[in-house]
């Protein structure tokens, strides 16, 4: 009895409440927000050492027509829990693949990599396989510029099934990136399991680099050990030029952050190709 009161005291606590009323509300604003279409990717350039930019990855926005931009964070981790994510992360892989169609049809652009994330939940969906078939050939892109990203802890639990997954997947022609890495506990035997293409160095890692020692040499020791298991490797979060010529100097050469821009719409990102004049 003292335990059912104090759950019915916690129903209507008005904080709960307020929360709760919020979710429900965000649940049903998402839904309607994938009819009526108010999702936008953006694209943060990945560069090599040259600067020359040599991809992007996509990143999620929702163009809320009441509260303006609402980044992923905001909404991802309830569309996991509700599967939303499965109609949105199949937008938001359509959507690049038709991207990366347009850049196949212009010399300065038929190179680029576009990188997609991918939640757990969605691919653990039983034809994710087929859904990114599907994408891919109803866009007409090169599958050979999409690259997804996937982090440790969504392979947890199924491993063996998740190789599978990759496997056929890879055999198609897509590559793996492992994201977020360093900050999982299990990473190194997922490294010699999966077959990933490149590993993603967290930003955690990047931010104090090189000042802090620990870092500097948790980060070296992720790069020679992606570098001698034939991986490649890129890190996140770089920020400044120090980050860079560390990262660089240590056999890190491609890089994202905002020391070269922050995730923009086509448009921006676009210019800044020219900028680079990227050839
Ligand atoms: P993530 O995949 O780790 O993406 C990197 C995040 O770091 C992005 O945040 C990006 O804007 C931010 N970032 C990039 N450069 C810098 C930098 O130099 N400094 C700092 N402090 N941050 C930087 P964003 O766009 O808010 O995305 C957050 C997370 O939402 C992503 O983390 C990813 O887990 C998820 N997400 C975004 N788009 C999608 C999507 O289409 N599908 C799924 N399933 N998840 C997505
Ligand atoms: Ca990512
Ligand atoms: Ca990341
Ligand atoms: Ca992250």
């Amino acid at each position: 009895a003292k335990n059912a009161g104090r759950n019915t005291i916690r129903f209507f606590d008005p904080q709960m409440q307020s929360v709760l009323t919020q979710r429900a509300t965000l649940e049903s604003e998402l839904r309607a927000a994938i009819d009526n279409s108010e999702f936008q990717l953006h694209y943060q350039p990945q560069v090599d050492s040259t600067g020359t930019i040599i991809g992007a990855e996509a990143l999620i926005r929702w163009n809320h027509p009441v509260r303006g931009i609402i980044y992923p964070d905001q909404f991802i981790p309830l569309s996991e829990q509700t599967g939303l994510i499965e109609p949105l992360g199949q937008w938001a892989l359509e959507q690049a693949c038709r991207q990366l169609m347009r850049w196949s049809e212009d010399d300065r652009t038929q190179n680029l990599i576009l990188a997609v994330n991918v939640s757990a939940r969605q691919f653990h969906q039983d034809n994710f396989v087929e859904q990114v078939r599907q994408a891919i050939s109803h866009s007409g892109a090169s599958i050979n510029h999409l690259k997804l990203e996937m982090t440790e802890t969504m392979i947890l639990g199924d491993v063996s099934g998740a190789i599978t997954k990759m496997k056929q997947l890879q055999s198609m022609g897509i590559g793996f990136s492992l994201d977020d890495f360093g900050t999982g506990y299990s990473s190194l035997s997922y490294l010699t399991q999966l077959p990933l293409e490149q590993v993603k160095i967290d930003r955690s890692f990047i931010h104090n680099l090189p000042h802090n020692e620990n870092n500097a040499t948790v980060v070296q020791t992720i790069i020679s050990l992606t570098r001698s298991l034939g991986l490649k490797v890129i890190a996140e979060g770089v920020e400044t030029e120090a980050q860079r010529q560390f990262l660089n100097q240590h056999g890190c050469l491609h890089c994202q952050g905002y020391l070269f821009s922050r995730p923009v719409p086509i448009e921006r990102f676009e210019q800044l190709l020219q900028l680079h004049d990227n050839h």
